[in-house]
């Protein structure tokens, strides 16, 4: 018998199965909902003109191909930590900050895990409820018991903070809290910067391992604005991780571009933490591709490109945002009874829309229109072709 006769089918990824299932559809009208991915009006993912400028640069250097750092490049860790913390920070400035280059924010997230389980490994794991439907396996998959913290409330569709707060206040010192630091996947509910500063207490109070996610930088109010929660984070003078992600923010999906960063308490602990996550990396996949990353630091550290790509940036965000409204605007047009006005007040990509099971069900066989099960749909799927399609559709449900 073959080595594999025992091996069980894996469940299917719900979100890749959505992407099967649309590309099977042949409606030309249909429309994926689904996705996680910024399309532009023309529905198609946008190759950055500051990424182009650089790409292009890069091309006609041809540089060799050498090994790279365990850690990436200096300059690229700089680059990061400039985004995260603000350009010439005191936290930046002061050594304290480990920053290495990953493989996306899977990849940070993952490098992460694995670390924090070598330091402690009884500490339990806390996501929100409900979160980005990889944080669970992935924390699971370095061992780790995985348990939700209550986050998302529907009856308000904002965070249910008193909630969140309590249970925080309620955990074991060295619970490790994966927070995302904005533009929450899947419900765009985001807290107030007052509710950031107490969730920043709670971990004092408590002494939990906070780990920001930090995937959709630039895609709510900006580039320092959408910092908010790790700078809070950087003044308390605590301790903390953050995965940043650029797939989304330089449209640089498959390059799989993204970096864990460590604020520890010193330079010389920041010294012996690098060198255990090195061997973490080293056993891994030993030193991370070098194009992704080299096209974000050379955009990041060009004044000119960094200036197109904010502005490429701040387009996509205006452009979520125009269709949040008009999504809105469409549906009230319809007559539909049911407020969505709240889908305005979601941040990021994604909104939960409250569509039902069912609803969504219908969406799918009436109308060709892809969401995911919980309701979640992705404004940046939507443009100026297809939203009235859309718009229709969900007035049709709903009614
Ligand atoms: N974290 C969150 C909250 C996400 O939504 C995503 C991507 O969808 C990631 C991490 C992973 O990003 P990447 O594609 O860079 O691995």
């Amino acid at each position: 018998t073959s080595i594999f006769a025992a091996v069980e089918m894996a469940p299917r990824d719900p979100i890749l199965g959505l992407n099967e299932a649309f590309n099977a559809d042949t409606r030309a009208t249909k429309v994926n909902l689904g996705v996680g991915v910024y399309y532009d009006d023309n529905g198609k993912i946008p190759l950055l003109a500051a990424v182009k400028a650089a790409e292009k640069a890069r091309l006609e250097a041809m540089p060799p191909r050498g090994y790279q750092p365990i850690e990436g490049p200096a300059a690229y860790a700089q680059a990061v930590q400039n985004l995260l913390f603000g350009a010439g920070s005191e936290l930046a400035e002061s050594g304290r900050v480990v920053t290495a280059e990953a493989l996306g924010g899977t990849g940070a997230l993952k490098i992460g895990a694995d670390f924090l389980k070598r330091l402690n490994a009884s500490s339990k794991v806390y996501i929100s409820d409900p979160s980005w439907e990889n944080h669970r396996a992935l924390f699971e998959s370095a061992g780790f018991v995985v348990e939700n913290y209550p986050y998302y409330d529907a009856a308000t569709r904002g965070v249910n903070f008193a909630a969140m707060k309590e249970f925080l206040l309620g955990l074991d010192a060295g619970s490790v809290i994966v927070l995302h630091a904005c533009c929450h996947n899947p419900t765009g509910a985001d807290m107030s910067d007052a509710q950031w500063a107490e969730v920043v207490e709670a971990c004092r109070a408590r002494g939990l391992v906070p780990f920001l996610d930090m995937a959709y930088q630039g895609f709510a109010d900006g580039i320092d604005a959408d910092a908010v929660a790790v700078r809070l984070f950087s003044a308390s003078g605590l301790q903390f991780f953050v995965s940043s992600s650029f797939s989304k923010s330089f449209s640089l999906y498959g390059e799989r571009v993204g970096a864990l960063s460590i604020v520890t308490a010193s330079k010389e602990e920041a010294g012996r933490v690098m060198s255990q996550l090195k061997r973490v990396i080293r056993t891994n996949y030993s030193n991370p591709p070098i194009h992704g990353g080299a096209i974000v630091a050379a955009v990041l550290s060009s004044p000119e490109l960094r200036q197109q790509w904010e502005d490429e940036l701040a387009g996509m965000r205006d452009r979520i945002r125009a269709m949040r409204s008009s999504l809105v605007e469409k549906l009230q047009a319809k007559g539909v009874a049911q407020d969505f006005s709240f889908v305005i007040k979601q941040r990021g990509m994604f909104s939960y829309t409250g569509l039902t099971v069912e609803q969504v069900e219908r969406l799918k066989s009436e109308f060709g229109i892809y969401a995911v099960s919980t309701g979640r749909i992705c404004l940046a799927a939507l443009n100026s072709k297809n939203i009235d399609y859309v718009a229709d559709a969900i007035a049709v449900v709903v009614k």
